[in-house]
């Protein structure tokens, strides 16, 4: 009880079914370049996630980043519509690939893109629509798609946050041209490092695949300046042993989630994030966002004083991705005021399947104490 609470634990299979796949493994010393078990991975997922496509990767970094050198945007068009609220993939992805992220603000609904505020953004060199469904909440997908048509523009979702989400009962696997997803060992889903990226397009899904193999099309072939982003077997192991348990872990995050969401409803100065009933949650993350003017105390201070027992907690996302200092201030934050406003007063709390109820009641009791 008294140990100490990080923000979020990895969720392990039973280690006899793991180790059972292991053996396999090392009796057929295949160990990568899609083998059986990343083909066997690969279509375990194409149930579970409800689609018919789809690419493993090495992480959700590189599934972002070469699914974007998939497009070969043409004709100068560079620019990418993204948000500064997301982790530093998201923004390093437009950058690495030679285009140029354009911030748009997100709403403070769900902190997701503000769709309001697109349409300003569009030049005749926009090539792309880069949002992120933030903590699992999913991004105005209609009215995105619908901005998409009219300018004739690609959509990459980034929905590392949203394995096993459905919005009106669709996967979000299927929304936007791409939708990439992470199975980093602190997602609810994980492979130790991986990733994937859902596709609607088979020529982009035949780009994909050689483009995590060296660009490397055939034998004595190699069509793309690609880079090494494949899913080794051990690591589809572990996404198919986590797959079986992957409800069950969901489940228990929910019991977890509706614990923090009885101790901290209905306090004034701490906005909780709403879960809407056309979303079938994955209880990824408990964001808090704290108004220290009526609260009585600050984000940091909350941060400190949970620090202080043992509790660590994450300012996520803090600091805003157009406010790197790799950026060297090319970018303007004060052209996304309302994320800058939430950067500076969220919190996200420890949630994961183990979670302790009694640690959610003293988390929330440490939080409350500072209440003024
Ligand atoms: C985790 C994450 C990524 C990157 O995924 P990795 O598997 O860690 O490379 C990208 N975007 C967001 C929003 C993430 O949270």
């Amino acid at each position: 009880m008294s140990e100490k609470i990080l923000v979020t634990q990895s969720s392990m299979p039973p280690l006899n079914e793991y180790v059972d796949l292991i053996e396999d493994i090392w009796q057929s010393r295949r160990l990568t370049n899609m083998g059986k078990y990343h083909k066997e991975f690969q279509a375990e997922l194409k149930k579970y996630l409800v689609t018919e496509n789809i690419e493993l990767f090495t992480n959700g970094h590189m599934a972002l980043e070469l699914s974007l050198q998939a497009m070969n945007f043409q004709n100068g068009r560079n620019e990418v519509i993204t948000t500064p609220f997301t982790f530093a993939s998201t923004t390093h992805a437009i950058i690495r690939n030679g285009l140029i992220p354009v911030f748009c603000d997100i709403n403070f609904e769900n902190y997701t893109i503000d769709v309001s505020k697109i349409e300003k953004l569009i030049t005749d060199k926009t090539c792309a629509i880069m949002p992120v469904h933030v903590y699992g909440n999913v991004c105005n997908v209609e009215e995105i798609d619908r901005l998409a048509k009219k300018y004739e523009l690609k959509i990459i979702y980034d929905a590392a946050h949203t394995f096993g989400v459905r919005y009106k009962g669709i996967s979000t696997a299927n929304f936007g041209d791409i939708s990439i997803f992470s199975f980093h060992a602190t997602k609810v889903f994980h492979t130790i490092e991986g990733g994937a990226a859902c596709f609607r397009n088979e020529k982009i899904g035949k780009k994909l695949y050689n483009l995590k193999n060296f660009g490397i099309n055939g034998p004595e072939s190699v069509e793309d300046v690609g880079a090494n982003a494949k899913l080794n077997e051990f690591c589809a192991v572990m996404g198919l042993c986590n797959l079986k348990h992957i409800d069950e872990e969901i489940a228990k995050r929910k019991i977890a989630y509706d614990r923090y969401i009885e101790n901290l409803s209905d306090i004034e100065g701490l906005k909780l994030n709403k879960i809407p009933d056309e979303i079938q949650s994955n209880y990824a993350y408990f964001p808090v966002v704290f108004d220290e003017k009526v609260f009585g105390a600050s984000r940091n201070e909350i941060f400190d004083r949970l620090a202080k027992n043992e509790i660590y907690v994450r300012k996520y996302f803090y600091p805003l991705t157009n406010s790197f200092e790799c950026f060297h201030g090319i970018f303007d934050v004060s052209q996304t005021p309302t994320a800058l406003y939430v950067s500076n007063r969220v919190l996200t709390l420890p949630i994961y399947s183990e979670l302790d109820l009694n640690d959610v009641d003293r988390i929330c009791k440490i939080i409350l104490e500072l209440k003024k």
